[in-house]
């Protein structure tokens, strides 16, 4: 069941606890937990490529 609670910041790479994600960001249905304000900008900067890249995951 904790299994459940790992995920991967899709900008940096690094794997967290979801609940220590900086921020959530719900975005086609998905939800991507990103570390820091830093990977927050990064993301929202350039959106598609970061959540294709969840998608090849
Ligand atoms: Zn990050």
């Amino acid at each position: 069941m904790g299994k459940n609670n790992v995920t991967r910041d899709p900008v940096c790479g690094r794997k967290m606890n979801k609940n220590k994600a900086y921020v959530v960001i719900h975005l086609d249905q998905e939800e991507y937990y990103l570390c820091c304000p830093r990977c927050q900008a990064e993301f929202e900067k350039d959106s598609q490529k970061y959540i294709n890249k969840v998608k090849h995951n």
